[in-house]
């Protein structure tokens, strides 16, 4: 049970992952979350060392789409200027906006990668789909009300996957 919340990576930045870490394993395409993965949730724009990373990640030659739960205007309004898709209103971890994703992608389950900062949203998305799953520590600490309640059931499962020695703790960034 524990194991669908397993991410096979736990970072402490997007900018820890370069794009060789992706070709590497394969990956040909990324599912990535907007609010407090790319941005700050309050926040209506990308910082530049964010979206120069993924200009590289496209530049490598790896697909992006982005998968939120937010409305889909904040979703394009983010995303188009970037060139990049994106699928709003996802109510994660339902399948259906992963596979949309996929379909907008191009490419198999195995050959993506679908990366968050929840635990019960994205990781467990990525999970039942049989993608390879990157949490991300929120960028912002201060979070919409519902979502703090949510925390705190994460740092439990966190701290359960920790003992069980399944995670270790998230990359320093340099
Ligand atoms: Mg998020």
């Amino acid at each position: 049970m524990l194991s669908m919340f397993h991410p096979d990576a736990y970072i402490a930045s997007l900018t820890d992952i370069r794009p060789e870490y992706f070709i590497e394993r394969g990956i040909k395409g990324l599912i990535i979350d907007l609010d407090n993965t790319l941005l700050s949730w309050k926040s209506g724009a990308i910082e530049p060392e964010i979206s120069g990373l993924l200009q590289d990640y496209i530049a490598a030659g790896l697909k992006i789409c982005v998968v939120s739960n937010a409305f889909n205007s904040r979703v394009s309004g983010i995303m188009s200027p970037l060139g990049i898709p994106g699928v709003g209103r996802a109510r994660k971890p339902r399948r259906k906006p992963f596979l949309k994703a996929l379909k907008i992608l191009g490419t198999g389950k195995d050959e993506t990668a679908v990366v968050g900062d929840q635990l019960f949203t994205d990781v467990l998305g990525g999970n039942r789909l049989g993608c390879y799953t990157v949490l991300v520590k929120p960028i912002c600490k201060t979070e919409f009300v519902g979502t703090r309640f949510v925390r705190i059931a994460e740092k439990i499962v966190l701290r359960n996957l920790a003992k069980s020695r399944v995670i270790k703790a998230p990359v320093r960034r340099q």
